[in-house]
């Protein structure tokens, strides 16, 4: 038995309620929890893992919450403050950062700064920060470990290899609910058509970023990051029944894949327990269920944002956050009706012409980039 003390940011989130299933199976502790709205599920969530902390981000639930657990001795914070607390409290001796968006790179370079393993689910943060992150993960001598699926199996098919052995990463990509169509055949989509998708149940916010390949684009960014490789060091694949989570190609021209049913439990878990393996409670692969494994090439110029992403990182410095911010800011619009499936991609190319400053960046940066980015699909839509 393996005893870990977790704090985990977006509890109540897809990510978040998987892993405290894990964390359920394992009896781990919870140190803290964060939300962002979902005071009820939050609340019972308190209740049943008995943490030292909570926090809801929404300042305005925060009187709503604290009179909830009153009869508890957990403590109540809110806002950005009370996300830092949680990245960073005392008993926790890892993070478990699965909240949605680039408002996790606060908190995650909190978490390092604190000393904290931290289990990275939300993927923003390397694509805003990914050179501050890495660089504080160094300095203070913290392991990210992957929770994302493709990540996950990259770090894995790595175990046991030395690094500057690798020659490519292979990315796989399930395509979403879109795979071959062009442009033309997105014109009428709906909120309803990009949210189904075909093989993992999501976040709305990733389902979405599935569908455009946006996720797939912010994924490279982020195993570049991980990985130490450089953008054209990774190639996506288009394996549309998601059984290959991702692999590595090594000098000698061998491949290493990480194979396994499309269930997140088993990325979360292996974060969460690395370098051990645990019994996970998820279905076992049968192959022979799937008979055929295929594969295709990815169309950038249908989703543009794969395109826009590797464009950002050929640039560097500042671009990705400019990407990904504008995608956060469109993402938002498309499922409040506000604009098209297909002008998300479009705005999120269109943030590439925007200018950032050169050279070395702080935090300030970034969270300046991103607003400029946010402002400047506001000004296309408005
Ligand atoms: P969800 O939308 O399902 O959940 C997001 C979670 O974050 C919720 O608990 C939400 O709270 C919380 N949250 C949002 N904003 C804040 C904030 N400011 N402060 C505190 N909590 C906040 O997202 P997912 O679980 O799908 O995704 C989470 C991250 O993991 C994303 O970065 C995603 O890209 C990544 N990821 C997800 C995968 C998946 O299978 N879902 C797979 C791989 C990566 P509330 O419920 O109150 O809104
Ligand atoms: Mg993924």
């Amino acid at each position: 038995m393996l005893h870990k003390t977790i704090s985990l940011l977006g509890s109540t989130g897809s990510i978040g309620t998987q892993a405290l299933a894990v964390v359920r199976e394992h009896g781990f502790r919870i140190a803290a929890l964060a939300a962002h709205s979902n005071i009820h599920l939050l609340e019972n969530q308190a209740r049943e893992y008995c943490p030292d902390l909570v926090c809801i981000y929404n300042k305005e639930l925060y009187t709503q919450l604290k009179d909830a657990l009153k009869d508890t001795s957990v403590r109540v914070t809110s806002g950005m403050e009370g996300l830092l607390e949680a990245a960073t409290w005392p008993t926790a001796d890892m993070v478990l950062n699965a909240v949605v968006g680039m408002v996790g790179l606060q908190p995650t370079l909190a978490a390092i700064q604190a000393g904290k393993s931290l289990a990275l689910a939300n993927k923003e943060t390397l694509v805003t920060g990914g050179q501050l992150v890495i660089e504080a993960a160094q300095r203070h001598h913290v392991a990210i470990l992957p929770v994302d699926s493709e990540h996950s199996a990259i770090f894995q098919c790595l175990q046991g290899n030395r690094p500057e052995q690798v020659k490519k990463l292979i990315l796989t990509a399930s395509g979403g609910p879109f795979f071959g169509k062009k442009r033309e055949d997105l014109q009428k989509v709906t909120v309803a058509d990009a949210l189904n998708h075909p093989n993992w149940n999501m976040g709305a916010k990733i389902t979405i970023d599935s569908a455009t390949l946006m996720n797939k684009g912010l994924e490279m960014i982020e195993a570049a990051w991980l990985f130490h490789k450089t953008i054209d060091d990774i190639e996506v694949l288009v394996h549309r029944e998601s059984v290959i989570h991702s692999a590595v190609e090594y000098v000698d021209h061998s491949v290493i894949a990480q194979l396994g049913v499309p269930d997140m439990k088993i990325p979360i878990q292996y974060a969460l327990t690395y370098p051990e393996r645990y019994p996970c409670p998820v279905q076992s692969l049968n192959l022979l269920d799937y008979g055929q494994l295929t594969f295709a090439a990815p169309d950038p110029e249908t989703f543009v944002c794969l395109k826009a992403c590797r464009e950002a990182m050929h640039r560097g410095g500042l671009y990705p956050t400019l990407v990904n911010g504008a995608n956060e800011q469109a993402v938002d619009l498309f499922l409040h009706q506000k604009i098209s499936f297909l002008e998300i991609g479009d705005l999120v190319y269109g943030a590439l012409h925007l200018s950032v400053p050169e050279g070395d960046f702080s935090i300030t940066d970034v969270l300046d980039a991103d607003r400029r980015a946010r402002a400047y699909v506001l000004e296309q839509v408005c």
